[in-house]
């Protein structure tokens, strides 16, 4: 899920989840909304005077699609810039396969993923690969820990610890 990067009150970035359940008031004066552009899911939409600026240029036609890393600062007057960062990159999570129109096969062990079925989607967006995550015992289905079954995925080389937590936070900058 895409992500917005945030200061607490202590200046530590915190990610907020951007919902695709409508719109996110968050920065306050700039929306981050959805968008039906395929592989640009969201925008910031900015009022003409809110002074949006993106990795440090002014938006000024107000509605500027958002790519991954991008920093969005209003520049309203105050002393400090206030400054976000836009993140498309997903963590680890298991999840019931949603299903598919066509045979989704596990790559690490070639069987079928079925609809329900405990499951990770690999969270590089280069990769995206759906693997089992059965546990044992689990009151359907015989275990089948695919995911975790290395330390990297099948298919790219991403961490399959399920605690990985994000790749990239604004602290790198
Ligand atoms: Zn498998
Ligand atoms: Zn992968």
């Amino acid at each position: 899920m895409a992500h917005l990067w945030k200061t607490d009150a202590d200046g530590n970035w915190q990610p907020v989840p951007l919902e695709i359940t409508g719109e996110t008031a968050e920065p306050q004066q700039a929306r981050i909304l959805p968008t039906a552009i395929p592989g640009s899911d969201w925008a910031a939409l900015a009022a003409p005077d809110d002074s949006l600026h993106i990795n440090g240029q002014e938006s000024a036609l107000g509605l500027r699609v958002l790519n991954d890393r991008d920093e969005l600062a209003l520049a309203d007057g105050s002393d400090e810039p206030r400054r976000w960062y836009f993140s498309t990159e997903e963590v680890v999570c298991v999840v019931p396969f949603p299903g598919s129109e066509h045979v989704t096969r596990c790559p690490r062990c070639k069987k079928g993923i079925d609809a329900g079925m405990p499951a990770v989607r690999c969270p590089n967006p280069q990769c995206g690969a759906w693997h089992h995550q059965i546990p044992a015992g689990h009151a359907e289905h015989r275990e089948r820990e695919c995911w975790t079954y290395a330390t990297k995925c099948s298919l790219c080389s991403q961490p399959t610890a399920l605690d990985a937590g994000f790749r990239w936070t604004p602290e790198e900058l």
